[in-house]
């Protein structure tokens, strides 16, 4: 009996290719092994992923959307939530006092007014349009509560990871009132607000860590195309929090993230309806991450370290 082993060796070269073209849409370097893959000049969308109604801090209700098991975090973001409501009771209580090591919290503002508070004594009235950034370093502790008793409260909040040698860093705290961001017309009445990094031909106030993040505020109107230059192997995201939005042929409806996989640049357009979109890009650290509640760290070590410090009130110290 004659067997034919061509077709089995044609598989193994396409495998072979499947497996270099996902290594580049991950974002990640080739291995030194691996031969050099071409990077598409459009990110084309790897995954789409609903957020996950959760409850957080003493009782907010909110959409995890990366950091939930399906998504635990995509290098080096470690945490998308998505808070929008104007039912007092899914925000009033807030996020009393709680500690943080090892990264950094991101609060973008859409709709609503919240006060923070940290250990190092600084306080921001953040309010719609504005947002917050802290590094919270080698030790911060933090309260983020509500100061409006009814009304809409809508917004984000982010973590982004600090590389090992930056992770005990002194914690930073930068404020970022509405009139700080600049906000560049994208055409058809479609508005972006560049809070950190570079886009649109204008840089955001924030003073850039060295994940090099781009982070935006779109608001896209009817089919007027829009063109985001990203650095190649940055990993990229957006998620649409109103409205539908093409991105190539793919569609991302309203409270979805769309992972995008490695390219020069994403081209996206709302889909005949007024959308909104948080855009946010940022260089992959490739360190090993030990996480728990408030801190992430490198290693398991550094996790109980963190959580004896906080016990013996030397985080902050
Ligand atoms: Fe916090």
């Amino acid at each position: 009996m004659s067997f034919n082993i061509e077709p089995i060796l044609e598989r193994r070269r396409f495998l072979a290719g499947a497996a270099g073209l996902l290594l580049a849409s991950c974002g990640r370097p080739a291995s030194n092994a691996a031969p050099a893959v071409r990077v598409a000049a459009l990110r084309p969308v790897l995954q789409t992923l609903p957020g996950l109604p959760t409850k957080d801090g003493a009782g907010v209700s909110l959409l995890r959307v990366i950091g939930q098991r399906a998504l635990s975090q995509l290098d080096p973001f470690l945490l998308l939530d998505r808070f929008h409501s104007d039912d007092p009771n899914a925000y009033i209580r807030g996020f009393p006092d709680h500690p943080h090591r090892g990264f950094e919290t991101v609060t973008v503002m859409l709709e609503g007014h919240m006060l923070h508070r940290d250990s190092k004594g600084n306080a921001g009235n953040i309010r719609g349009g504005g947002a917050q950034w802290m590094t919270a370093g080698r030790g911060i502790i933090h309260s983020e509560m509500p100061q409006q008793v009814d009304g809409l409260m809508s917004g984000f909040q982010l973590w982004i990871n600090l590389p090992a040698r930056e992770k005990m860093q002194a914690p930073a705290y930068q404020d970022l009132q509405r009139d700080r961001i600049p906000a560049v017309a994208l055409g058809g009445g479609g508005v972006a607000k560049v809070i950190v990094g570079r886009a649109f031909d204008t840089s955001g106030p924030v003073s850039a860590p060295s994940t090099e993040p781009v982070v935006a505020t779109l608001v896209l109107e009817d089919d007027t195309l829009v063109e985001i230059p990203t650095p190649p192997s940055h990993t990229a995201w957006l998620f649409v929090h109103t409205g539908e939005v093409l991105v190539g042929e793919s569609r991302v409806p309203a409270g979805t993230l769309a992972v995008l996989g490695a390219g020069e640049r994403v081209r996206l357009r709302a889909d005949q309806q007024r959308s909104g979109v948080l855009f946010a890009a940022a260089k992959p650290l490739h360190e090993p991450i030990a996480r728990r509640g408030p801190f992430v760290m490198n290693t398991e070590a550094e996790i109980e370290q963190a959580f004896a410090d906080y016990r013996a009130g030397t985080l902050t110290l």
